[in-house]
């Protein structure tokens, strides 16, 4: 595939969640759980001009997803897609102009055609997104796939839908949210641990890597691990729990990513407080 779109993850994380995809002629900003001025620090960081941004998509309303999104929906005249659930499910967000979807509609932003997918969690109708360019009517490759990308977080367990949405893309992107141990060994209360490893809660390094190597094929460059817990989890045994799935080997010390043996996948992880580029 060639990377006619690429991701900035401006934040990752139970402490906020923003990322930016820019498409051929123009941007969407999915989530808002950074304070508008972090939002545009982060940016700024990353490189990523949020001039671009021709639309919103909200995952749903959990805070770390939706802290600063009444804020930056002031001064935003495009649309904010988000399902009727998430739209409804926080008093907050009630001033929030949403142009409501479904799991299952597609919308059209900035060269990209961009499908909702049902995810597992603990509210009301969450969804992530899958982004594709295709090829251009009147074209020679027209509707052929050109390129696509994907992510699944704050969910349980990966649906139907979500694996469909993952399968073949360039740039997946997968929860990879506690590692088992951790969480069970961890300072959590009990009903935490409980909500967490729950079938609405959070996915596990474990489930991540389980999942991952139906998902990869070859026109895949990139695995990222997004929404690591700082409490339960480090970047390197993320990394390193999807890196054995697919047969990929420590690309530095600390294992916080890895390469596979012919070096064309790689291995990362998401962080909280600095955002990644991945072309
Ligand atoms: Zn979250
Ligand atoms: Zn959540």
């Amino acid at each position: 595939m060639t990377p006619y779109m690429h991701l900035h993850i401006l934040a990752s994380g139970s402490k906020g969640n923003a990322a930016v995809v820019e498409g051929p002629t123009g941007s969407v900003l999915v989530d808002c759980g950074l304070s508008r001025k972090r939002l545009y620090e982060r940016a700024r960081e990353a490189g990523c001009d949020l001039s671009r941004v021709e639309a919103i998509l909200v995952t749903h309303e959990h805070s770390d997803h939706t802290t600063g999104l009444p804020v930056v929906c002031r001064r935003f005249m495009g649309p904010v897609y988000a399902t009727a659930g998430t739209a409804s499910g926080r008093r907050n967000l009630a001033d929030v102009p949403f142009t409501l979807i479904d799991s299952g509609d597609t919308v059209e932003v900035g060269g990209m055609v961009i499908r909702a997918f049902s995810t597992s969690h603990d509210v009301n109708d969450p969804t992530c997104f899958r982004f594709e360019v295709r090829g251009q009517a009147g074209e020679p490759d027209e509707d052929e796939l050109l390129d696509a990308l994907a992510w699944a977080t704050d969910t349980g367990f990966l649906t139907d839908d979500a694996l469909d949405a993952l399968y073949g893309c360039r740039i997946i992107g997968i929860e990879a949210n506690h590692d088992a141990r951790l969480l069970a060994t961890g300072p959590y209360p009990a009903y935490l641990k409980a909500r967490v490893a729950s079938e609405r809660g959070h996915l596990s390094n474990e489930q991540a890597a389980q999942a991952i190597p139906a998902l990869v094929t070859h026109n895949t460059e990139v695995v990222v691990a997004m929404h690591l817990s700082e409490e339960n989890n480090r970047p390197s045994l993320a990394v390193r729990a999807l890196a054995q799935a697919l047969g990929a080997e420590a690309a530095d010390t600390t294992f916080t990513e890895a390469r596979s043996p012919d070096g064309l996948l790689s291995v990362c992880a998401a962080s909280q407080y600095v955002p990644i580029t991945l072309w």
